[in-house]
């Protein structure tokens, strides 16, 4: 792509410019080069997406489930022919390694084959006879036009937790991709009109908060999908529902590990390392604090100071990247002064990864690795999310100690035990309160057939991202229930 090419907007079937004067530049992360323009679109231009997509839909919904998912086959095969130019894409600006990148698209590819079952998995039931001679059926219809709004820490696997779900059972569906990160999916809805998907089956419209309002408030905007902040995934989900419309809103997260005294120190350490800092830390299943118990301190700390001073920090291009920078000066900024005040509020800083810059890109948003000792567990820094390369380590004396930590969290997204013991793992797992749960695991990702299943403060709705639950957010049960008289009916 050229340096500032302004981004389209896709709308029934047609790239084009949005019409505003309204847009951002989207920057590489790693060099802070500007690599195009983004337009910040206006409510006509949704207006616009939602009409399409509603004229599509009355002829979408009537096309065979086994015929719409041959788009999804034929989008998947595309998806791998060009995997390393997305791959790419999404490190060019985003930041995270091309090897990280190239494990999101996977991850992203699997809700695709996961959504070409859909001939089974939105299958209803029924019953002959439930009185004489009246059957009984329930079938699974699609919603209409629905919507989903992604953040820009997954542009390729976040947007496909959603779209491929959404259109098999028979929805149209538009996109509202981070602005920080529109290249990627910019690849994703090439290759679906590429693979022959109808006009207005799935559009895309850029922009920001305008945007989502407008989406929000579209009377015929039937379902709401959200993946970010928690302050705005509150936002989203309250005002969805104030218009009416079933919304699902997954939001930040402060995950903690337990390491118990029994875990294998140098295995758990390498796990909890990778969950801490890779993709610098910007992953909504980081693990961003330790709590250890008893003897676990000592170890624990020495292995993850070393794992924090040798991450090989750099452009995520580079084979040999370990990580990335952070996604703008902003939030370079925001985690540096998170890191002063746990500074300030007790912690003690064992490796400092401020004020550092990877040779050769001067310009990158860099935070190096860093490790903090005795965070006060009521503290700002055990509470808040950081969201970079920051991890801090808390001792207690028992597991249940460290379950009440990890259950008076106002987040809920995951929670990792590291033991050898199964009597542990079964107590956390029964205890925990969180919707994803790792043993002896630092980013417990549910595969595309599991819910994403975050909890509390995590996420706002009932039916989750992924597998049988997007089946179900976007689809609405009917229920039948029909005579057809006959000489049987007439005789009792
Ligand atoms: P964000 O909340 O800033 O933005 C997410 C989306 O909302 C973007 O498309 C953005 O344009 C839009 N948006 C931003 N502000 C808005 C507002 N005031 N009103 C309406 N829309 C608005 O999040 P982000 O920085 O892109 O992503 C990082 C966050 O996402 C982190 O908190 C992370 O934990 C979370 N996240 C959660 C999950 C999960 O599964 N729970 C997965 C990935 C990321």
């Amino acid at each position: 792509m050229k340096t500032r090419q302004r981004l389209p907007n896709y709308i029934g079937g047609n790239w084009q410019h949005a019409a505003t004067r309204d847009y951002v530049d989207v920057t590489n992360p790693a060099s802070g080069d500007v690599l195009v323009r983004v337009p910040l679109s206006p409510a006509a231009e949704v207006d616009q997406a939602v009409q399409a997509g509603m004229e599509a839909f009355a002829r979408w919904r009537r096309v065979p489930a086994t015929d719409r998912i041959g788009y999804l086959f034929a989008f998947r095969a595309k998806l791998k022919k060009h995997f390393e130019d997305i791959a790419r894409t999404i490190t060019e600006e985003c930041g995270k390694t091309i090897h990280e990148s190239r494990g999101e698209l996977q991850r992203g590819i699997e809700n695709v084959e996961v959504a070409c079952g859909i001939p089974v998995l939105m299958q209803g039931y029924n019953n002959e006879d439930i009185a004489r001679g009246i059957d009984e059926h329930m079938i699974r219809q699609p919603l209409g036009v629905v919507a989903a709004i992604t953040p820009f820490n997954f542009p390729g696997m976040i947007p496909l937790w959603f779209l491929p779900y959404a259109i098999a059972t028979g929805n149209c569906f538009i996109l509202k991709p981070s602005e920080k990160v529109p290249q990627t999916s910019q690849w994703l809805v090439r290759l679906l009109e590429e693979s022959g998907l109808p006009a207005g089956v799935v559009q895309m419209v850029h922009g920001g908060k305008d945007t989502v309002d407008a989406l929000i408030e579209h009377p015929d905007v039937k379902a709401i999908s959200f993946v970010g902040s928690t302050s705005v995934a509150r936002y989203v989900y309250a005002r969805s529902a104030a218009q009416g419309k079933r919304a699902q809103c997954q939001g930040g997260a402060k995950n903690a590990a337990i390491v118990l005294e029994d875990a294998d120190m140098e295995m758990t350490s390498t796990i909890v390392a990778e969950s801490a800092y890779g993709c610098a830390g910007q992953r909504c299943l980081a693990n961003s604090l330790a709590i250890t118990v008893g003897g676990a301190g000592d170890p624990f700390r020495e292995a993850m100071s070393e794992a924090a001073v040798t991450r090989k920090v750099t452009n995520g291009l580079s084979e040999d990247s370990q990580m990335g920078p952070v996604i703008t000066p902003d939030s370079k900024l925001r985690i540096e002064r998170l890191i002063g005040e746990a500074h300030q509020e007790g912690a003690r800083i064992l490796v400092d990864g401020r004020g550092r810059t990877a040779d050769g890109f001067e310009n990158g948003n860099w935070v190096f690795p860093t490790l903090l000792d005795r965070v006060p567990p009521d503290g700002m820094l055990a509470r808040t999310e950081v969201f970079g390369p920051v991890f801090g380590l808390i001792n207690v004396s028992t597991l249940q100690e460290a379950i009440d930590l990890v259950n008076s969290q106002s987040y809920g997204n995951m929670a990792c035990l590291f033991t050898s013991s199964g009597a542990a793992a079964r107590q956390f797992r029964y205890e925990a309160n969180a919707g994803n749960i790792g043993i002896n695991l630092g980013v417990a990702a549910p595969m595309a057939f599991f819910p994403f299943s975050g909890w509390k403060d995590s996420f706002f709705g009932t039916l989750h991202a992924q597998g049988h639950h997007g089946v179900e957010f976007y689809t609405q049960t009917k229920v039948i229930v029909e005579r057809w008289p006959d000489e049987w009916s007439r005789k009792f």
